[in-house]
C-alpha cells in the first residue's frame, strides 16, 4: 500500500511510550532508593556506622538464582523461603507476568532493561546502532538460552532437596545480598572489564545484555511463548512505513508479521505507540481477537503489586533473619566464596 494513500486516524490514543517511561522511571527510583537504604544497612552491619537502617527486602529482586532455588524447594516441600522471601516473591511475580502478559517484567519493570533502553535511545540518536546479520544474531541469541539451560540443569536437575536445603543454610546464602552489593560498590577488575564491555556493546548492539546474555529474560521469553496475548498487525491497513521496527527493543520485524509470537517481545507497546495508523497494531488473544492494549501494562503492574501486597500481608516479604544475625555474618561477605 502506498504510504501517501493512508492518513493517520485522529482518534485519541494512550501514549504508551510516555507511560512506559513513567512506570520504568518509578521502578528505577524505587531500586535506587532501596539500594541506598541497603548500603546504609550494610554499613551498620559491618560496624562502619552506628545508625541502624532497616534492610529493604526489595533488593532481593537482584537475586533471581536464589529465587529459582527457593521456588524448587517451595514446589517440593510447600515451605516458603524465610531467608530471602522477597526474592522468591519477585521471581514468582515475574514468571506469572511472563505466562500471561509477555515479557512484561522486562518491558515495564526491570531497571536493567530500562537503563539498556535509555542507552539504546542515545545510540539511536547518534546513529551508531548496528543490527547484526542473522548469521551472527541467531548464534548470539542462543547464548542466553545456553546459560538458562546451564542454570536449569544445575538447580532443577542436579540439585536434589537435600542439596538445596544444605545450600540455603550456608553462610554464603545468608550474605548473598551483601555479595551482590559488593558487586556494585567494590567491583573486581574482571567485573569492571565485563561491565565495561557490556555497556560499550549496548551503544552499538540494541539491548546487548538483555538480548544475548540474560538467562532470566530467556526464561521469561520461553514462558511468554505459551501466553494468551500477542502483538497483532492488521496487514490491510499497514502502510509498511516500518516505524514499528525502528523502535522495537526486541529487534522484531513487526512489519513482516501479522502476529508477533517471538520470545523477544517485551510487550512494551512501543510499536503500538509509534504506528501512525490507528488500530493497525494492537494486542490480541492467540485467537486473534483484539483486546484493549492497556490491558497488557495493567496486567503486568496488577500481578506485580498483588504479589507484593499478598507477600507483605502474609509475612512472605520481610526476611525472618534478625539484623543482629546478619551483622555477625556480613563481615564474611568480603571473602566468602560460592559453596
Ligand atoms: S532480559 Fe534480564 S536484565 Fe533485561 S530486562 Fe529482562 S530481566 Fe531485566
Ligand atoms: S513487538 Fe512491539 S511490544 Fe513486542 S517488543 Fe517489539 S515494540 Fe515491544
Ligand atoms: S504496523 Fe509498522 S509498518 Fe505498518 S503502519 Fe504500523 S508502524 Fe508502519
Amino acid at each position: 500500500m502506498n504510504p501517501a494513500q493512508k492518513q493517520p486516524a485522529a482518534q485519541p490514543r494512550i501514549d504508551f511510550h510516555k507511560l512506559r517511561l513513567l512506570v520504568q522511571s518509578g521502578f528505577l527510583l524505587i531500586c535506587l532508593y532501596s539500594g541506598y537504604r541497603f548500603y546504609q544497612f550494610y554499613l551498620w552491619a559491618m560496624g562502619s556506622s552506628a545508625t541502624f537502617v532497616e534492610r529493604p527486602p526489595a533488593v532481593e529482586g537482584f537475586l533471581p538464582i536464589s529465587g529459582l532455588v527457593s521456588l524448587k524447594r517451595f514446589l517440593l516441600t510447600g515451605s516458603y523461603d524465610r531467608i530471602h522471601p522477597a526474592a522468591l516473591t519477585i521471581f514468582i511475580a515475574a514468571l506469572l507476568i511472563a505466562i500471561f502478559f509477555r515479557k512484561g517484567f522486562c518491558g515495564w519493570i526491570c531497571p536493567v532493561g530500562f537503563v539498556s533502553h535509555l542507552v539504546e535511545r542515545v545510540a539511536r540518536r547518534l546513529k551508531i546502532l548496528w543490527r547484526p546479520p542473522n548469521w551472527l544474531d541467531y548464534p548470539l541469541l542462543s547464548f542466553k538460552y545456553l546459560l538458562l539451560a546451564f542454570f536449569s540443569w544445575i538447580i532443577l536437575v542436579a540439585m536434589d532437596l537435600a542439596a538445596i536445603e544444605a545450600f540455603m543454610n550456608t553462610p554464603y546464602n545468608l550474605v548473598v545480598d551483601a555479595r551482590m552489593l559488593l558487586f556494585f560498590i567494590a567491583p573486581s577488575a574482571t567485573t569492571i572489564w565485563v561491565v565495561s564491555i557490556l555497556v560499550i556493546g549496548s551503544f552499538f548492539l540494541r539491548n546487548f545484555w538483555c538480548r544475548y546474555f540474560c538467562p532470566y529474560g530467556a526464561l521469561m521469553g520461553v514462558l511468554s511463548w505459551f501466553g494468551p496475548l500477542r502483538i497483532n498487525r492488521d496487514e490491510h491497513s499497514c502502510i509498511n512505513c516500518k516505524k514499528c521496527e525502528k523502535v522495537c527493543p526486541g529487534s522484531i520485524r513487526v512489519a513482516e508479521q501479522t502476529v508477533v509470537t517471538s520470545p523477544e517481545c517485551l510487550g512494551c507497546l512501543e510499536c503500538v505507540a509509534t504506528c501512525p495508523v490507528n488500530n493497525c497494531l494492537g494486542v490480541s488473544t492467540y485467537r486473534r481477537v483484539r483486546v484493549p492494549a492497556w490491558l497488557l501494562p495493567l496486567g503486568v503492574l496488577a500481578i506485580f503489586f498483588l504479589a507484593w501486597a499478598v507477600a507483605n500481608l502474609t509475612g512472605h516479604w520481610q526476611s525472618a533473619v534478625p539484623p543482629e544475625i546478619l551483622k555477625s555474618y556480613y563481615p564474611m561477605s568480603v571473602n566468602i566464596g560460592h559453596p
